[in-house]
């Protein structure tokens, strides 16, 4: 899908109130999931799973599936908004430290009136609090949920409580509520036409970062290179 595509799929479906899962795949994701397979039966019961930045589009290609369109959820999720505010679309924003899902309510409620915030949560509560943040995300009763608590812990939780949600579309954004709310930077956009984000992010948070980029992109060049000498392998045996 394209990225038009892909918002009005979605708003669709979460004004239709179908509920489900919506998740996205970048690299991490991919390499996160090579040692977890809990990760990998969230993201194989996905209703939607959405490409995330260049590194799986390229893989892709390499891989001889070529994906064509970055759908990441931090440019999809602000156009979401924007088209879903005249119809009433309602969210709810789960995750990040407290007191950031505040501040990024309040920037996406001033930047798209009309869009309906119903409630926020910050994403360090205990297990056994789990019941009554349920509880009151279902009193809530938003379209979306955005779930920012990072992979593979929105996924796996995603997985867990989704069905515990009716009519409530969860959706896991990572990050997203530190880059509304203006805690973490962005990188500019010429940076992310070329496909650099990862560059940023890293300069911004290397302490946290350096693993995830440094290690993290050649675990998934091997991936993908295993992946592809298997395939290619495949099919000279079907030949
Ligand atoms: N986070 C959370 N609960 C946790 C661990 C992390 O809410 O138990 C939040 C964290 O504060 C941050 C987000 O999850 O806002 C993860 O951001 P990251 O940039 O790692 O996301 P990604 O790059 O995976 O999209």
């Amino acid at each position: 899908m394209s990225s038009s595509e892909a918002i009005e799929v979605l708003l669709t479906w979460l004004l239709k109130r179908k509920g489900g899962r919506v998740c996205y795949a970048n690299s991490h994701t991919m390499v996160t999931a090579a040692k977890n397979p809990a990760l990998v039966e969230a993201l194989e019961k996905s209703d939607f799973l959405f490409p995330d930045g260049s590194g799986v589009l390229w893989g892709s290609a390499l891989c001889g599936k070529p994906l064509v369109h970055n759908l990441n959820g931090t440019d999809l999720v602000p156009v979401l908004c924007k088209n879903g505010a005249p119809k009433g679309l309602s969210l709810y924003l789960l995750g990040a430290k407290p007191g950031v899902a505040e501040e990024a309510a309040a920037n996406l409620a001033k930047a798209y009136p009309g869009l309906v915030i119903t409630g926020t949560q910050h994403g360090y509560f205990s297990p056994a609090e789990t019941p009554q943040v349920l509880d009151k995300i279902r009193a809530a009763r938003p379209h979306l949920l955005l779930i920012a608590m990072g992979v593979p812990l929105q996924e796996i939780w995603i997985n867990q409580y989704a069905n515990e949600l009716p009519g409530i579309t969860c959706m896991g954004v990572g990050g997203l509520f530190d880059f509304i709310a203006k805690r973490v930077p962005r990188a500019p956009r010429p940076i992310r036409a070329i496909g650099m984000e990862w560059v940023w992010r890293l300069a911004m948070e290397p302490s946290r970062m350096w693993q995830r980029y440094l290690i993290g992109n050649f675990v998934f060049l091997r991936l993908l290179l295993i992946y592809a000498f298997v395939s290619s392998n495949q099919d000279e045996q079907t030949i």
